[in-house]
């Protein structure tokens, strides 16, 4: 990456999955972005937190930073030594006035990049399902921009050839121009029955299509309150929609669900929500915070109770600064609470003893039955359940407990709370999220709730809610079985 230099990035049509390796590391790296409005926010959390993010699209009241205000940014910043990153929708190329911004670099002898983006011309269809070209419907595709002055008397676009191309049409920016396109079309000699999509925030949450022809496209769009940004496709392949789309078929389509874990744990669950097809609320209502504990020595206990994963890495991340590794349980019998904590025990090398089939402590205390043990520590939050403990007291046994972090409130924007409100589902997964969450949102009514085991359950109950789900296994792919089972209620 050379100092001084700038990079024409395209960022996708909008799904942050389909950013670019190359777009990821140059944001990444950037002193200074100026990107536009069709920008996924997921690609802007990538950036460097002491980045300049300069937004140049359009403003309040619909206008738009003037492209010579942008030019002159791009070249102030770049003179300056800067690494600027120019964000793009799509392909910076493609109806993004890339050509234009790097005419400008050359001109003023500043060093350029272009890193190409998925173009929504192509992508929006795709996830409609609808492939743009197809054996024998269509061997060509061309990408048109259907935003015309209106000021123009006549039409750059020469109406009666695009009639005539033997390939798909796809229009960008013509939501508006709707009627006049299909009109234009069908005056030009294409069929009035030939097949229409449009294709309304392509692979965004609330991506809609709608399939209809030239002859009702107009009328259609209008009453279904179509609007920008959108794609219009023209030509057989559109039908193949009938079969091929695979968005809409997606178990979990359309449904919205709020994920209140922290936020290092939510990723991976919010991830695997979207898989399915669901768009996801991330509304983290708690962090942990480290606690400042002593670590005992841990060769003095003969069995050492692990409770969640975060008491796995935080155990780690504790011996790792005595200097010490694995082995300082060498002499132990380990216990993880559930699949989750035994997984993150085994990211540092440990493999536990003993993983009850029910994660919870009461399940981790009966498969402790058969075991023989003196002293035992229980590794833990702060504000963990007394069960275990209690339990592995009356079994005769001497018991430490090592708090390593304590669980706090994350303050949950006003937009954010509102957005998990609406939501079709809330998930809590573990009882600290509960109360947290339900101090901070207030209500619930709206939401089906979602437990990930009977503590959380419990929890919820004692805010006054009753879960409609319940997850079994108690484990995150548990609680997302769960959701399908009820979507499917
Ligand atoms: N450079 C961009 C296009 C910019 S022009 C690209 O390559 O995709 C803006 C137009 O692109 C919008 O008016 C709309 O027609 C289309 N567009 C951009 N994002 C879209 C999306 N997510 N879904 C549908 N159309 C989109």
């Amino acid at each position: 990456m050379t100092r001084g230099t700038v990079y024409l990035v395209g960022a996708g049509p909008g799904d942050p999955g389909l950013l670019t390796v190359r777009a990821a590391e140059l944001i990444a790296r950037a002193d200074v972005i100026l990107h536009d409005r069709l920008i996924p926010a997921e690609a802007l959390a990538g950036a460097r937190p002491d980045a300049q993010l300069l937004y140049v699209g359009k403003q309040a009241g619909g206008r738009q930073v003037p492209q010579e205000e942008t030019r002159r940014l791009l070249l102030e910043h770049a003179r300056a030594g800067r690494t600027v990153v120019r964000l793009k929708g799509g392909d910076p190329f493609v109806f993004g006035r890339g050509g234009e911004e790097a005419l400008a670099c050359l001109e003023a002898d500043i060093p350029f990049e272009v890193v190409p983006g998925i173009t929504a011309g192509v992508a929006a269809p795709a996830y409609a399902g609808i492939p743009v070209t197809h054996r024998e419907l269509a061997s060509g595709v061309a990408f048109i921009t259907g935003h015309e002055d209106p000021e123009k008397p006549r039409s750059a676009l020469d109406w009666p050839a695009l009639a005539a191309f033997p390939g798909t049409l796809v229009f960008y920016m013509g939501v508006r121009a709707l009627p006049r396109i299909a009109e234009q079309l069908v005056a030009g000699g294409r069929a009035a029955d030939e097949p229409v999509a449009v294709v309304e925030r392509g692979t965004l949450p609330g991506q809609r299509t709608l399939l209809a022809t030239l002859a009702d496209v107009g009328e259609r769009a209008a009453a279904a309150h179509v609007r920008a940004p959108a794609i219009t496709l023209v030509g057989p392949v559109a039908a193949l929609r009938d079969q091929l789309a695979w968005l809409e078929r997606r178990p979990l389509h359309g449904r919205t669900i709020a994920v209140t874990r922290a936020r290092p744990q939510a990723s991976a669950l919010a991830a695997r929500l979207r898989e399915l097809g669901a768009a996801v609320v991330e509304a983290p209502a708690i962090r942990t915070r480290s606690l400042q504990a002593q670590l005992p020595e841990l060769a003095a206990y003969d069995l050492v109770c692990v409770t969640s994963p975060n008491g796995a890495h935080a155990l780690f991340a504790r011996l790792e600064a005595a200097g010490l590794d694995a082995r300082a349980l060498a002499g132990c019998t380990v216990a993880a609470i559930g699949p989750g904590t035994a997984g993150a025990l085994g990211e540092h090398g440990i493999r536990a003893d003993l993983v009850p089939a029910h994660a919870v402590a009461e399940g981790l205390v009966e498969a402790l039955a058969d075991l023989d043990f003196h002293r035992a520590l229980v590794v833990r939050a702060l504000e963990g359940r007394d069960v275990l403990p209690d339990a592995l007291r009356a079994r005769g046994a001497e018991v430490d407990l090592l708090a390593l972090y304590e669980t706090v409130a994350e303050p949950l924007g006003e937009e954010t709370a509102r957005a998990a409100a609406r939501a079709d589902y809330v998930t809590f997964t573990s009882a600290s999220t509960v109360r947290f969450f339900v101090a901070a949102v207030g209500s619930l009514d709206g939401p089906r709730i979602a437990s990930i085991g009977p503590a959380t359950s419990a929890a919820l109950r004692e805010a006054g809610f009753e879960p409609d789900v319940e997850a079994d296994p108690h484990t995150p792919d548990g609680l997302i079985a769960a959701l399908l089972a009820d979507v499917q209620r």
